[in-house]
């Protein structure tokens, strides 16, 4: 990781830690120091999904250090919630990097699909 880039998660660290109110997202008990990955940060899955959504603030969720707490967010062996999280990262990332409005609602609706059901 380049400084620029470890600058900048560092940010994000602290910008995600400061919306959840500095607590445990899990727990609401003890402070939050960490950023768990809901979808976890394996190789497997870097190379399986790319580190843009491995790394994007929706996988990400400020917790304390008990890692029961962390292990409360993984969802990699609930399918339907890993498929839900990915379309609505798809779908926040298609309005990030501008894709054409029309895209932009599939994305959504594939999003929306999942509470229909
Ligand atoms: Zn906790």
């Amino acid at each position: 990781m380049r400084e620029r880039e470890r600058f900048e998660a560092a940010e994000q660290k602290r910008r995600l830690i400061d919306e959840a109110g500095g607590i445990c997202v899990i727990c609401r008990a003890a402070p939050a120091i960490f950023l768990a990955h809901r979808i976890p940060k394996t190789k497997r899955n870097l190379k399986c999904y790319g580190r843009v959504v491995i790394h994007h603030h929706l996988n990400l969720v400020p917790v304390c250090s008990d890692s029961d707490c962390n292990d409360a967010c993984l969802i990699d062996n609930r399918p339907r919630e890993k498929a839900r999280l990915l379309a609505q990262i798809k779908a926040k990332l298609a309005i990030d990097f501008g894709l054409p409005p029309y895209l932009q609602r599939y994305l959504q609706e594939e999003v929306e699909a999942f509470d229909a059901d």
